[in-house]
């Protein structure tokens, strides 16, 4: 899996932080978490093509995470998708949503499939992905995102081999876990290893709560807001965002392995302090920049992140 960070900024955008917005690649989908302000030339400069969003999760209707919509969708259409794109979002948005679509002349009716979600447990299969979402404590209804990958078996070459079982023998093994083959019984657990179930969340704007817990649980992959440091933690409270330290917290409870934190107020000028204190931590902390890219390696688990350069 790969996450391209398009956008970090709390609230309003800066000279160097973009509003709030995400682009995971994962197998063969490519989810678009909140298109905040200026998410087309974000694309732009992250190299990536409007052809490869196939899904859209917007966790809530605060204009950092939301005012790229309309300027999204129209680059969308000018990409004439040939699928159907779900565009997942809090139903008791849907008034904003609709003020959303309706903000320029755009026919998205033809690409956009609307998922507004107002119940839970919420899941939609995406290929061989499920996205389950649920809902945090913010100000407004926010959802948090998780994105499942199930347990696959990784096959043992030598072990294969020595059956003499090759090509679709071996794909009718995978699909189901026995094959009958020249008078003999051959049994998918003797001849592979069955993986780890994989997964990402993302949990944007928030305080601590059940939900998130849930959706963070083992995550191989986080994205979390990290608005303040603790110093500030009554305006954390008040306007319901989390401190540097509870997104530690979180992600150390959870037995998370790797989290990107984002979503910085514009009162930092440097993220030193922030720095400080995730060090020490069992969970590998990125604080992310606009155009950082982050890959997983899925069998190693093993962790890239690319500064990108801006073109
Ligand atoms: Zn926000
Ligand atoms: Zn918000």
């Amino acid at each position: 899996m790969q996450l391209t960070v398009l956008g970090t900024a709390a609230q309003m955008p800066t000279a160097r932080r973009n509003h709030n917005a995400y682009f995971l690649k994962w197998e063969k989908s490519g989810f678009l978490i909140d298109p905040g302000e200026g998410v087309q030339r974000q694309m732009i400069y992250a190299g990536i093509r409007p052809s490869a969003v196939t899904h859209i999760l917007i966790s809530h209707f605060h204009g950092d995470h939301c005012f790229g919509l309309p300027g999204l969708l129209q680059k969308l259409a000018a990409a004439k998708p040939k699928i159907k794109i779900p565009l997942l979002y809090p139903a008791d948005g849907e008034k904003i949503f609709r003020h959303l679509l309706g903000a320029a002349a755009l026919q998205s009716e033809e690409f956009l499939q609307a998922v507004p979600i107002n119940q839970e447990p919420f899941r939609l299969q995406a290929g061989s992905l499920q996205i389950e979402a649920q809902f945090l404590n913010h100000r407004v209804p926010a959802l948090g995102y998780r994105i499942n990958k199930a347990a696959v078996w990784h096959i043992c070459p030598k072990k294969i081999a020595a059956a003499g079982l090759t090509g679709s023998l071996i794909g009718k093994l995978k699909l189901t876990g026995k094959l009958d083959y020249n008078g003999k019984s051959f049994h998918l657990a003797d001849y592979a290893v069955l993986g780890k179930p994989i997964a990402f969340a993302a949990i944007l704007d928030t305080r601590p709560c059940d939900a998130a817990e849930r959706l963070l649980q083992n995550a191989h992959l986080a994205l979390l807001e990290c608005t303040y440091l603790p110093e500030e933690q009554a305006l954390a409270e008040n306007y319901k965002h989390l401190t540097v330290s509870e997104a530690r917290a979180l992600c150390e409870n959870n037995h998370v392995n790797n989290s990107v934190l984002t979503h910085f107020s514009q009162r930092y000028d440097t993220l030193e302090s922030f720095e400080k204190i995730l060090k020490d931590s069992l969970c590998n902390f990125i604080l992310a920049d606009d155009l950082d890219r982050i890959s997983i390696q899925e069998k190693t688990g093993e962790l890239f992140l690319q500064k990108a350069e801006r073109k």
